[in-house]
């Protein structure tokens, strides 16, 4: 198993977090403890809105934020999610071979993919063409109580895998595509603790020998769809990156139903660092940026909102009053 620290000088060049450009203005900073908002959000597990927490340095200005209206994360709501008939089922033809290695860049650890060929694709849905595997990652809390970006009518979940792609029609490569209309796609997927994933087993039994920031190993033969669930159902709209350079280049999907994984998977993810070997250990924990206004954008969905029972009710309620009237 090669293990080494490799990508000092690649990740200057390419960016902190996603192996691409970021804003020419970042500069990594050191730790130096801040008070932060929690999350810009009312779930139940952030009943504080302020909480002592160390920012981490990708989030240390000056950061060239667009800005823009298309910003992510966001609050889905159910109910206010519109219903497409047209959108078709997301296919994902992923060739295990093309798995090259793990990385702990420092703010996540990052599962990268060979993107010189199509062959491993995600297509259909809301994309109009085939996008090609970048890579994956996760986002977790330091506790089962949060850790999404994402969030459900404000539920939030303890963990989100993003599988990350670059449209290869329009684009020579993911450098370039990141900054672009149309450029990326992510699938968004919820983790909830429950039953062991055996598959996922693999990639977290490999975690420890990338403790530290900039740390790598090679990881063969991993196919990725093992990740989605069952259920084709999904919700999509226009964002962003949720790192620097927060781009609004991303069309995300994100699944509908959550994966399962034991607890003592996540628990592996929390004993990764965001330090490199020889500094102070930070665990790495709480690596999600906050919920970002849903400004003048639709969701769509590939599935009629189901009203609760108790909407039920009252929609009836109403119903028998206004026949009375
Ligand atoms: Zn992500």
């Amino acid at each position: 198993m090669l293990v080494k620290a490799c990508r000092g000088p690649l990740t200057q060049v390419l960016g902190p977090a996603w192996g691409a450009k970021g804003p020419k203005t970042w500069t990594p900073r050191t730790w130096a403890p801040s008070t932060v908002p929690a999350r810009l959000c009312n779930i139940s597990a952030c009943s504080y809105k302020l909480r002592n927490v160390e920012l981490h340095p990708l989030w240390k200005g000056p950061l060239d934020i667009p800005g823009g209206a298309r910003q992510s994360p966001i609050d889905i709501r159910v109910r206010d999610s519109v219903f497409h008939p047209q959108l078709t089922p997301i296919k994902t033809l992923y060739d295990p071979n093309t798995c090259l290695h793990v990385w702990n860049n420092g703010y996540s650890f990052l599962v990268e993919f060979d993107d010189s060929t199509n062959k491993s694709v995600v297509c259909g849905g809301p994309l109009e063409n085939p996008y090609r595997l970048k890579q994956f990652h996760f986002h977790w809390g330091a506790n089962n109580d949060w850790g999404s970006e994402h969030t459900v009518d404000s539920k939030v979940f303890p963990a989100e895998l993003h599988l990350v792609h670059w449209n290869c029609t329009k684009y020579r490569s993911f450098e370039e595509a990141i900054m672009e209309d149309n450029g990326l796609a992510v699938i968004g997927v919820f983790l909830k603790v429950g039953q062991h994933h055996s598959k996922l087993q693999k990639l977290v039994d490999i975690l420890p020998s990338v403790r530290y920031k900039d740390s790598l190993t090679e990881f063969n033969y991993f196919d990725p769809s093992c990740f989605l669930p069952t259920c084709n159902d999904y919700w999509t709209y226009a964002g962003s990156l949720t790192t620097p350079p927060l781009t609004e280049s991303v069309t995300w999907i994100i699944m509908k139903k959550p994966i399962e994984v034991d607890h003592s998977q996540l628990a592996v993810f929390r004993s990764l660092l965001y330090s490199s070997v020889g500094e102070d250990e930070k665990n790495m924990v709480d690596n999600f940026r906050p919920l970002q206004p849903l400004m003048n954008r639709t969701v769509h969905s590939t599935f009629q909102p189901a009203l609760k029972l108790s909407e039920f009710k009252k929609e009836d309620t109403k119903s028998q009053r206004q026949q009375s009237v």
